[in-house]
């Protein structure tokens, strides 16, 4: 199966998430599994040029049609990590992706539908044939749309298109001028409700409601957001689209790359261990100390890794940091958002605990430092009010650190609570609360802080089992892979 991912993200050049995770590990496995993947991205200026290697021109003159006339492009091909990588560099004045940032932008809408008109003529001009175009979230949503509109009938008719929504929150509600942009013009025929008419704003264009109508198969990143997403507003206003494509729509887990989240390899960590031997680990929980100049002490550690996002439970977050310091932990939080606002609350409450040496606020986005506290901590909380799949937790348990979760998404499908699950007690990998507020996080931290203090061997069996789950790519991958099948089948 020839696979061509086309998405605005791929770890660790473009990454603003866990999709970039997903795109880079779902297609590392592909390839292992003998599938030769292409990933089409913009070639933004704020990449990570420093893991792209024998980047060079390899597509010269690639114009597309753009509203009346065309824009000028040149292709660029380079290697990231061993995926094979084209960036899409456009030479207009739009300027659509030397932005200093990859969203958040006014005309995000323009840029990603240039980037998926873009990604098309490339297709198309090198006479690539694809067996399955796999396009991930609102950005890529108008290429499904354009095949089966455009490129079917200049001659692209094999391409399948399988579409994953990691996020049902930002779905590129725009206006028709995006349909004069890209050619796909007919404004009476695209705002229909079958096709790309918002539901909730009749005169707005939704693109994820597009990727929808038009895909062979849309996916989700866990099998409970798949029905949260269905069922709950949790689809947030595209419930009745996905009702009325249920039969090519499923949740599939996504799954983490265990290369780049080992901790007997990992590159960013001083010191290596496995379930085996946990020396390392505590060497690493002294060596993050020293980095953040937090004291040692017999205090466990609890984190947050994540984009500030009001979806990842803000307040919670803050809560768990001040309850996480009146219990006698320490707390370290790492994560930074689009929106200055929220950035700057959280400086201003870095400079207010600036002199706490139990702390440490850290706004911004750091991968290395990333990996460091994963593996340097004790525990991970993840307090979503939303979570497709969240990685954050799948990977806190590769490393050997305790996540307390809320029952949300894909926390609720990978985090069995140790003393209220039904599963097995061998198979309880973390502390799990249901309500979402300062009593139900508490229910659960206190318990994980609680056992680290007064049970440290039942802590240490809590992570080895943790240590022990497969979480990697392998299932997940089968399973795409099924699902390419099948609509290649169809
Ligand atoms: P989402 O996709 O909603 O952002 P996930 O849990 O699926 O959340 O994936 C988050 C990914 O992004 C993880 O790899 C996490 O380590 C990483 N990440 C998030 N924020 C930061 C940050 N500020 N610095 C470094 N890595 C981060």
């Amino acid at each position: 199966m020839y696979v061509t991912m086309i998405t605005p993200e791929c770890a660790p050049v473009a990454k603003v998430g866990g999709l970039a995770d997903v795109v880079f590990g779902l297609s590392r496995e592909m390839e292992i599994r003998g599938n030769p993947v292409e990933i089409i991205l913009p070639k933004y200026d704020c990449m990570r040029y420093d893991h792209i290697w024998g980047l060079d021109i390899t597509f010269q003159d690639l114009w597309v049609p753009w509203f009346d006339g065309a824009i000028h492009c040149s292709v660029w091909f380079g290697f990231v990590h061993g995926r094979k990588c084209f960036f899409i560099e456009p030479h207009s004045n739009d300027n659509f992706f030397n932005r200093g940032c990859f969203y958040g932008q006014q005309d995000d809408a323009m840029r990603f539908a240039f980037f998926s008109k873009a990604a098309m003529e490339f297709l198309l001009q090198s006479g690539k044939h694809p067996d399955i175009l796999h396009c991930h979230d609102w950005q890529t949503g108008l290429v499904p749309v354009m095949l089966y509109e455009q490129y079917q009938h200049l001659g692209m008719t094999h391409p399948r298109v399988c579409y994953t929504i990691h996020n049902f929150k930002h779905q590129g509600v725009t206006g028709t001028d995006v349909l004069q942009a890209t050619r796909l013009d007919r404004p009476d025929y695209f705002m229909h409700p079958d096709r790309l008419q918002d539901d909730a704003n009749h005169t707005g264009l939704n693109i994820m409601k597009g990727g929808i109508v038009y895909s062979n198969f849309v996916t989700t990143v866990s099998p409970r957001h798949a029905w949260e997403a269905h069922h709950t507003d949790q689809g947030h206003g595209l419930s009745h689209s996905l009702h009325v494509h249920e039969s090519k729509f499923g949740g599939v887990l996504n799954g983490v790359d265990y290369e780049v989240w080992n901790p007997e390899t990992d590159p960013y960590i001083p010191f290596h261990y496995n379930g085996n031997d946990l020396e390392g680990k505590y060497a690493d929980k002294g060596a993050l100390r020293e980095r953040l100049l937090l004291r040692s002490d017999f205090k466990p550690i609890v984190s947050f890794i994540g984009r500030l996002d009001p979806q990842k439970g803000l307040d919670l977050v803050r809560h768990a940091l001040f309850y996480s310091l009146d219990v006698g932990a320490q707390f370290i939080l790492l994560g930074s958002s689009p929106d200055h606002g929220i950035n700057n609350y959280f400086r201003h409450l870095k400079e207010h605990l600036n002199d706490n040496e139990d702390c440490h606020i850290e706004v911004g986005f750091e991968e290395e430092l990333a990996h460091l506290i994963y593996a340097g901590s004790d525990i991970v909380v993840v307090p979503s009010i939303f979570e497709p799949c969240g990685l954050t937790q799948m990977i806190s348990l590769r490393y050997g650190t305790v996540p307390v979760v809320r029952a949300a998404g894909g926390l609720a499908d990978t985090i069995f609570d140790k003393d209220y699950s039904d599963h097995l007690p061998e198979h309880r990998n973390g502390f799990v609360f249901d309500q979402a507020d300062n009593a139900g996080l508490e229910s659960a931290l206190a318990r994980a802080v609680g056992l680290w203090f007064d049970y440290p061997d039942d802590f240490q069996k809590l992570m080895k089992t943790g240590m022990g789950y497969d979480y990697s790519w392998n299932y997940p991958g089968g399973h795409y892979l099924n699902i390419y099948d099948l609509i290649r089948e169809k």
